[in-house]
């Protein structure tokens, strides 16, 4: 089967004493074995909420509180049966999906500390992170603690081995996060803009390094960014994310040749042209994403959006509507709004 993970109408809410924050609110995409989904959109979008769910590693008092996040783990042991789970529906605290995390599903972040510790050396930080899902020698774990070092690229690995974090550069620490991610073979790896920080060439040696070892391990990588040059550079399938809504996806060339959300349209239209200096941040688009306390009804992009509609775009939250080659758009402008009247005097 293709699809590794399918996320369906994922509902991740915040309750926090100021109000209840849907910081996901309706996400629905695939993610393909193998293959490489970037999920894009703005800041405060619900897209690292989204990979953290997956996790549930959502911070509290964040909690998964619907949909479906279904998940083919693979089979452990000789004649192991791979097997489809529900990750939405595992405790965050409990075994299972503790035998999940960090073994078939690794994550990586903007920043390497979150995952490094600072009193520790890097290999014995990995040689810990084998331990934790496997039951191998010491010399075992340290040899593949050695060999994934070398495989991120990380010079002299042997003597590496025994360096503290704080030894390393910015970039070696982002690989040496990476290596403790991929030393149990994920089959997914995902990634919350582990670049962001980075300067321009070390950002281009890590996306670099990132397709080689999907080549090497053929894991299928879920990639979170705001940069959609990076997205250009990376990505097999996109799902655009807005205000908690996955508002559009498909394979990447065609969303980018053909984009079918007026969001997905403003956010190409940002981009420079080629050739033409720094790249743009997405916050070009006119108008300000709203206060996630207080959701527009409808639509959550209505306020900004060229296409308005009142009367419908302002009153129904647009559904899921499929379009030819496996994409899917939520506008109204494609459907959804049937059973509104525009102009039939209703008062929002
Ligand atoms: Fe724009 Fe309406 Fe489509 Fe929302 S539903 S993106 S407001 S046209
Ligand atoms: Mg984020």
């Amino acid at each position: 089967h293709d699809t590794l993970l399918s996320v369906r109408n994922l509902k991740t809410h915040f309750a926090l004493d100021q109000g209840l924050v849907k910081a996901v609110d309706g996400a629905s995409f695939d993610v393909r074995r193998g293959k490489t989904l970037c999920v894009v959109g703005e800041s405060g979008c619900g897209k690292s909420v989204t990979a953290r769910s997956i996790l549930q590693i959502v911070d509290r008092p964040g909690r998964v509180v619907g949909g479906q996040l279904l998940f083919r783990k693979p089979g452990r042991g000789p004649g192991g049966q791979e097997e489809v789970v529900d990750l939405a529906t595992m405790n965050p605290k409990g075994a299972d999906i503790r035998s999940i995390r960090g073994r078939d599903i690794a994550m990586i972040f903007q920043e390497p500390m979150s995952s490094l510790s600072p009193v520790h050396t890097i290999g014995n930080q990995i040689v810990e992170a084998v331990h934790l899902h496997e039951n191998v020698s010491k010399q075992a774990a340290k040899d593949r603690a050695v060999d994934v070092l070398q495989k991120v690229g990380v010079p002299k690995p042997k003597q590496r081995f025994d360096s503290y974090p704080f030894q390393l550069s910015g970039g070696l620490r982002q690989r040496a996060m990476i290596a403790m991610a991929l030393v149990c073979n994920p089959t997914l790896l995902i990634a919350d803009e582990p670049t962001t920080a980075l300067d321009v060439t070390t950002q281009a040696q890590i996306l670099e390094l990132m397709r080689e070892l999907q080549d090497d391990y053929g894991m299928a990588i879920m990639f979170i960014t705001h940069d959609l040059g990076v997205v250009a550079e990376l990505a097999d399938d996109v799902v655009v994310m807005y205000l908690g809504l996955a508002v559009e996806r498909g394979d990447v060339v065609s969303v980018f040749h053909d984009p079918q959300h007026p969001y997905t349209r403003a956010l190409l239209r940002a981009i420079p042209k080629v050739g033409g200096g720094t790249r743009a941040r997405l916050d070009t688009i006119r108008g300000m994403v709203p206060d996630p306390y207080n959701r527009p009804d409808g639509c959550p992009f209505h306020n900004r959006c060229d296409d308005y509609m009142p009367g419908s775009c302002d009153r129904v939250v647009p559904p899921p509507i499929d379009l030819a080659d496996d994409r899917q758009v939520r506008c109204l402008l494609h459907g959804g709004a049937d059973d509104v009247v525009p102009g039939n005097g209703e008062v929002r």
